[in-house]
């Protein structure tokens, strides 16, 4: 039977002493609607189980994830690592929310542990890890990565620890094991996979430790993060297809991308199951599933406008943002004017394609429809 949508704002006490003792702060009952009902706490034990945590809180957006695990971790003077590859938004709020709040932040190449290692400080308190990158989705040595940020806590004396947290919105719990791979945090944006119905916006924070959980959730207390208790069914009813949804658009997503990768003006497809893919190597060792997206670069004769016209004459393929839902999407994106540090080494425009569930021969069609009329 499907859980029950328990909605308050207000949860009534049998008497002054019940409402005085009851401990809003580890959720241990139910005191007020903020801070979690059956619904949102069933939720919580699912998406942890299906990461390998033991401890999940829920958030509002995936965004909002990302911006609790920064205020929960980072003090004035602290300093945030983000991968050069990192999901634009949560740079954003780095950059323009952090800073100004005396929080540094610095970018390191995800290819690269010793860079990592290298540019890691007493006052590193928080890195970020994403598998793969955000858009051109090279897949990171995150064993590794992960050695390197203990290695350097091992090293401190009297200095807090640094944090490691995945973006785990790509694997989903279900291409990997975050934690076995050494990562302290995993964040989801459930708005992708676990929802699967491109209709609600939420994410969540998972960890094994409950020293770095207590730290969230009292984070996410204090902020005031709640999620609304139909958005937490709609979520409940989105997880019990989304092994079979994610292994469906995974199948639809390696045939796309290497048809793809064939195709007269492509210049390169990125995706971590394409041998030659930034990190595939990694991918292969540690992941036994792929999400559904594929980046397509394309040749340098083409200009950004017929790149746009391009994605224009596509019919199944639909323009937004988001992915993981039932409707395939694609967008265009300028690399170079997205990250700092690395150099980007393609000189055509990237269009970045989410596979939806539609049927595998309708997208390869909607595709060679639009190339066509590309090198026509
Ligand atoms: C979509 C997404 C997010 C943010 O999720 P929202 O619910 O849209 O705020 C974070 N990280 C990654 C990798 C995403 O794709």
């Amino acid at each position: 039977m499907a859980p029950g949508v328990h909605k308050a704002s207000t949860v009534i006490f049998p008497d002054v002493q019940a409402l005085r003792s009851r401990d809003w702060k580890d959720k241990s009952g139910y005191t007020y609607g903020l801070h979690g009902t059956p619904t949102t706490f069933t939720l919580e034990e699912r998406i942890a189980t299906l990461e390998g945590g033991r401890f999940c809180v829920l958030a509002p957006s995936g965004l909002s994830a990302i911006s609790l695990v920064d205020m929960a971790f980072l003090r004035q003077g602290d300093e945030m690592l983000l991968p050069d590859n990192a999901y634009g938004p949560g740079k954003a709020f780095a950059e323009a929310e952090l800073r100004q709040w005396g929080v540094r932040v610095g970018y390191y190449d995800p290819m690269n542990p010793a860079d990592l290692a290298a540019r890691l400080t007493p006052a590193s308190r928080l890195v970020w890890l994403e598998a793969p990158g955000s858009i051109t989705l090279e897949f990171p040595d995150l064993p590794a990565l992960t050695e390197v940020v203990r290695l350097h806590n091992a090293r401190l004396q009297g200095d807090r620890p640094a944090v490691t947290v995945l973006d785990n919105t790509w694997g989903a719990g279900l291409a990997f094991n975050a934690f076995d791979l050494g990562v302290d945090v995993s964040m989801q944006a459930l708005t992708k996979y676990p929802s699967g119905g491109a209709d609600v916006l939420m994410g969540s924070v998972v960890t094994r430790d409950e020293a770095l959980h207590r730290q969230v959730l009292l984070c996410h207390m204090r902020l005031g993060l709640g999620v609304g208790a139909n958005d937490a069914e709609l979520v409940l009813r989105g997880l019990p297809t989304v092994a079979l949804r994610y292994h469906a658009q995974d199948a639809a997503t390696q045939e796309l991308a290497r048809w793809m990768q064939a195709q007269e003006g492509v210049a390169q497809v990125l995706h971590p199951a394409l041998p030659g893919s930034p990190g595939h190597a990694f991918w292969r060792r540690d992941a036994r599933a792929a999400a559904c997206l594929f980046s397509a670069v394309f040749d340098a004769r083409f200009s950004p406008r017929q790149i746009d016209a391009f994605c224009n004459s596509l019919r199944c393929f639909r323009l937004g943002w988001s992915w993981a839902g039932p409707i395939s999407l694609c967008a265009p994106y300028h690399v170079p004017s997205i990250r700092s540090l690395t150099p980007w080494p393609h000189a055509g425009g990237l269009v970045r394609f989410a596979v939806g569930l539609e049927s595998v021969e309708d997208l390869q069609a909607d595709l060679a429809q639009g190339l066509s009329k590309l090198l026509s």
